[in-house]
């Protein structure tokens, strides 16, 4: 999950001042991803008659925070980084969500993936809000060393805008368990000794030793195939006569191909920021991600042929998953989309246009909220484990977060019947609904 130079260009790095205000007015020419929010939230809305209350709230983040903060680089100049963490609502919990190090990260960026957490927490029904940060920055032009300063410097910045009760970060684009160790042994540093042992849960996603939990790696890539188990069974398909192809090959996308190869699913192509490749026989998911691993991407695999951009697009296949970053389906690209489901590993890939086209052409569409949620899903059980002192095996794991994907899958399924819509709003609906009951329950304080 890397810059697109072959993908759909990756939106420009822009100044926080130029992005769009809450309203989701797009203030300057690009198109802002969180107007994208909310004209997919105003169509929910206007369909179940959300009460317009509620409806205030949410279409505004609670607190946006915005740090510029100096490190120390490995030839002693000083760099200035900014970072952001915008929480977007916290009515069913904590404040819970990614941080993404990617040169596109900017306010309006969080704040998109702010809010999209706030549905994906609700639609999976665990006890937390939404909440998006990163740094706008190319993690592969640093050293570790200045990654971990970076990284510390980050969080000391954060100081008590983070916390393990209040808004807890995971990784995200770019950031794995490493990242998390360092936020962690950063946060726990400036706690008072005697407290320390009791904030392990500030940050999801750590590594085992550090109290990570079991499966949480290959979480959303497992979250994706429960959700894919179910949507075979609807179509009365098994799973081992499914062709798909995946774009982005970081976790989400390598770890999905790899746990549908059991299955005999065929992966006809791949696509990375590196290239993109083809085989109509089927690739060998742990090949291809072995490959990416030593030349750091999929460009040169020797068992498939190279295909450009737009041909990878028009693969014929059952299943499309978009596991990269934003806006790939577009009013460019969706017409080229030869299947019959979008299955959405990553946040935001399709956008408003394209979300148009496929409902026109009848591709189906498992949108991100609902698809990609097995990550945050399992950081909610490392949550738990951490407050309980507890390690659960992986088949624990997975036999809870399978639980919690199906549950999720029904429901987003039923109500897009029951609407007549389709399943990104049905999705919509799902967390609007959950939301509008606490905000009715809870009343505006004073
Ligand atoms: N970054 C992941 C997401 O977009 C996981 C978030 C989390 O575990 O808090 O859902």
């Amino acid at each position: 999950m890397t810059t697109g130079t072959k993908l759909e260009p990756a939106p420009a790095a822009k100044p926080a001042t130029k992005a769009a205000p809450s309203d989701g007015k797009p203030a300057g020419g690009h198109t802002s991803l969180f107007e994208t929010v909310i004209r997919q939230f105003n169509k929910a809305c206007d369909l179940i008659n959300l009460d317009p209350n509620t409806r205030r709230i949410l279409a505004k983040p609670t607190n946006e925070i915005s740090v510029n903060f100096p490190v120390k680089m490995d030839d002693g100049r000083v760099e200035v980084f900014t970072g952001y963490r915008v929480q977007h609502n916290s009515a069913r919990g904590p404040f819970k969500g990614g941080l993404r190090f990617h040169p596109s990260v900017d306010i309006d960026e969080v704040r998109a993936l702010a809010a999209w957490m706030t549905w994906k927490t609700a639609i999976a029904d665990i006890p937390f809000g939404g909440a998006k940060g990163g740094i706008q920055i190319d993690p592969a032009k640093y050293s570790k060393r200045e990654l971990e300063r970076i990284t510390r410097r980050f969080t000391f910045a954060l100081g008590d805008n983070i916390g393990p009760e209040y808004d807890i970060p995971a990784p995200d684009v770019n950031t794995n368990a490493q990242i998390m160790a360092w936020i962690l042994d950063t946060y726990l540093s400036t706690m008072p000794p005697h407290t320390r042992q009791g904030y392990g849960h500030v940050v999801t996603g750590k590594p085992l030793v550090s109290g990570g939990s079991q499966g949480r790696d290959k979480a959303t890539g497992q979250g994706v195939v429960y959700l894919l188990e179910e949507w075979a069974r609807d179509q009365k398909k098994p799973l081992s006569e499914i062709s798909y192809f995946v774009q982005g090959f970081g976790n989400v996308g390598s770890w999905t191909a790899r746990i549908l190869k059991p299955f005999g699913s065929k992966l006809l192509a791949v696509e990375d920021h590196t290239g993109a490749i083809f085989d109509e026989g089927g690739l060998d998911a742990d090949e291809v991600a072995d490959f990416a691993r030593h030349h750091g991407g999929i460009k040169g695999y020797p068992k498939a042929k190279p295909v450009d951009h737009d041909t990878f697009l028009s693969t014929k296949a059952d299943i499309f998953i978009p596991a990269a970053l934003e806006n790939q389906i577009t009013a460019r690209t969706a017409p080229m989309l030869n299947v019959k489901l979008v299955a959405e590993g990553g946040n935001g890939p399709t956008d408003w246009d394209g979300d148009g086209i496929l409902q026109q052409r009848g591709i189906q569409l498992m949108p991100d909220i609902l698809c990609n949620s097995g990550g945050v899903v399992v950081s909610y059980f490392e949550w738990l484990q951490n407050k309980r002192s507890e390690f659960w095996d992986l088949e624990e794991v997975d036999h809870k977060l399978k639980k919690r994907m199906t549950a999720a899958y029904r429901s987003v399924r039923d109500t897009a019947a029951q609407h007549k819509t389709d399943w990104r709003t049905a999705a919509y609906i799902v967390a609007l609904n959950r939301l509008e009951t606490v905000y009715k329950e809870r009343g505006i304080f004073p």
